[in-house]
């Protein structure tokens, strides 16, 4: 592990010279701009990083990361990440991407007061009573925990698809898929949940936006 703030410095130029060394022109096409496919909705926690994990580069994804990977109907963060990779970038995908031993998560499922915090970990109690049935017959603290993260990115999934964004770009046809993924820490995996949504087909009346119709 990284300790010297200096370090961080002396990796950079070696990442440089080894990625020029690599491709020439790789600095040239990424000053260029970007049009990456992927939104990633993901943890702040160090561990899961968009790029590593997914063996990517600098270009292939937006990224977007908070405690619990998150997504808050007044989040200005959130929702402006959304909006312009929809909008303006046009990624085809987005993932909420949830782990397996959450930070966030463990301190939600507890009782004890850790601070401002409370207030953003609080959705994820909110998660908790919606499965409270299910998640209140699994005895075993890791395995509650677990499918705690699970169930918490399927309703982050639910929650992007309540979005106008997202039903406003599935109501003119584009191409737009919603994704539930959870990384495995202890493994490396990345598995894909599949809870996929393309459409607001199955979505409960209230949540639906009659969206004006596409100009021809
Ligand atoms: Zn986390």
């Amino acid at each position: 592990m990284i300790r010297s703030y200096k370090k961080l410095f002396e990796n950079n130029k070696k990442w440089i010279t080894d990625t020029t060394s690599r491709d020439p022109k790789f600095f040239d096409v990424l000053g260029s701009g970007q049009s990456p496919q992927f939104l990633w909705i993901g943890c702040s926690d160090s561990r899961v990083p968009a790029n590593e994990v997914t063996g990517t580069l600098p270009g292939d994804i937006f990224v977007h990361r908070n405690i619990a990977n998150m997504v808050i109907h007044t989040d200005m963060s959130m929702l402006s990440v959304l909006d312009y990779s929809v909008n303006v970038l046009g990624v085809k995908h987005v993932m909420v991407v949830g782990h397996y031993g959450c930070g966030g998560v463990n301190a939600a499922m507890g009782n004890k007061p850790v601070g401002l915090i409370d207030n953003w970990l609080r959705h994820i109690k909110d998660v908790y009573r919606l499965h409270e049935q299910e998640l209140d017959l699994i005895d075993d603290p890791k395995a509650k925990s677990d499918r705690l993260v699970e169930l918490n990115v399927a309703e982050q999934v639910f929650n992007l698809t309540k979005t106008s964004i997202v039903q406003n770009a599935w109501s003119t046809g584009q191409e737009l898929l919603i994704h539930g993924v959870v990384f495995d820490i202890h493994t490396g995996e990345l598995n894909d949940l599949g809870i996929s949504v393309g459409d607001n087909s199955k979505m409960d009346y209230v949540y639906k936006f009659d969206m004006a119709p596409a100009l021809t």
